[in-house]
């Protein structure tokens, strides 16, 4: 008998906790569509005791918290190993978000038993469609590394980031990760952040991709992403009719952590210098004034106010003035267990 994979909506849980510490801004690739903003988020590199006294501010032991190490590239932090089993010792439960290049020796110097997840980032399913986005080369060397890691016993995903240059392909990459033995995929849609909100550079078609096309598109590869084995997330993006809308900075506990000190409850306030705290002299402080919480409780029909804000042209109204789809939380999201 074949069950047939369910996309699931993950509902926002009370007490979940999700915690991404941007260790550097530094990166040694220059993807087009990427979000980190050095005017925003700073050039520093948090060092190995100010990360681990980061950690500690946000560290429940008592309750289950996810933490994703990010950059720029994590791994071209060099005590970046220290640091990962520091927060094992505070009980997160910790992944690694890397481009693939694994510097500084990283799977050598961790054990999979200390990384709950090593994760890659590919935007296409060969060199010639990854390469153009993310660099010349970088298919073939994350691809390998992926392929050691997964040998060497850790648990990887994949994280693709769907844009137009890229959702016609995407079709192909679950083939891929399951030859590669990848356990999650992270499906992912472009933003109007960074790069892609200077409107560079995809001449013809733009970015985005429009709302027929991501449901005509996405929740399919999803399902032959789950049949093949592979345990699949992807965003809500459009509500249906019955559906609530939540904020995740209402009812979740998310944290968004830049090297500068900056700490947001929305990635989609990043680019913007309305972050609701922030770290100083290693103190966690709430601030004051016209601050991304005070977006979080504002009621529109369209759903989300920060993507009404800064990415109206993703709002499709009916005839009569109402929108066509509510737009969720972008951390709202969908969820397919793999089914073999
Ligand atoms: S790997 Fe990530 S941080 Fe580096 S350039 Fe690409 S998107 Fe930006
Ligand atoms: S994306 Fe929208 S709904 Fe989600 S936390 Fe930000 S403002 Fe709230």
């Amino acid at each position: 008998m074949t069950i047939e994979p369910r996309a699931r909506t993950v509902q926002f849980k009370p007490g979940e906790r999700n915690v991404f510490l941007h260790l550097l801004t530094a990166c040694n690739l220059s993807c087009r569509h990427c979000y980190i903003n050095p005017s925003q988020h700073g050039t520093t590199m948090l060092d190995r005791d100010q990360a681990v006294t980061w950690l500690k501010l946000f560290a429940r032991p008592e309750q289950e918290t996810n933490l994703v190490l990010l950059g720029g590239e994590p791994t071209m932090h060099p005590e970046l190993a220290s640091i990962i089993r520091a927060a094992k010792m505070m009980r997160y439960a910790v992944t690694v978000d890397s481009n693939g290049f694994l510097f500084h020796d990283l799977l050598e110097r961790v054990a999979p038993d200390e990384l709950d997840f090593l994760s890659f980032s590919l935007d296409g399913p060969d060199p010639s469609v990854n390469d153009p986005i993310r660099g010349e080369g970088v298919f073939a060397t994350c691809t390998e590394n992926l392929q050691k890691a997964g040998k060497k016993g850790f648990h990887t995903s994949v994280i693709y980031t769907v844009s137009a240059l890229n959702i016609e392909h995407l079709h192909r990459m679950p083939e891929l990760l399951a030859a590669l033995g990848v356990q999650r995929f992270f499906i992912q849609v472009i933003g109007l952040r960074g790069k892609p909100a200077t409107g560079e550079p995809a001449p013809t078609t733009g970015w985005q991709v429009d709302p027929q096309q991501w449901l005509a598109v996405v929740p399919e590869v999803a399902s032959h992403a789950a049949r093949l084995g592979i345990h699949v997330t992807f965003p809500k993006v459009y509500l249906e009719p019955d559906e609530d809308f939540e904020c995740a900075g209402l009812v979740a506990e998310n944290f968004f952590i830049f090297p500068n000190g900056r700490v947001y409850r929305c990635p989609l306030c990043e680019d913007y210098p309305v972050h609701s705290m922030c770290i100083e002299n290693d103190r966690l402080i709430r601030r004051h004034g016209l601050n991304e919480d005070r977006f979080f409780t504002l009621n529109i029909p369209e759903g989300c106010v920060m993507n009404k804000l800064l990415q109206p042209d993703n709002i499709d109204y009916l005839p009569g003035g109402r929108p066509r789809h509510r737009i969720s939380c972008c951390l709202l999201k969908q969820e397919m267990e793999p089914c073999v």
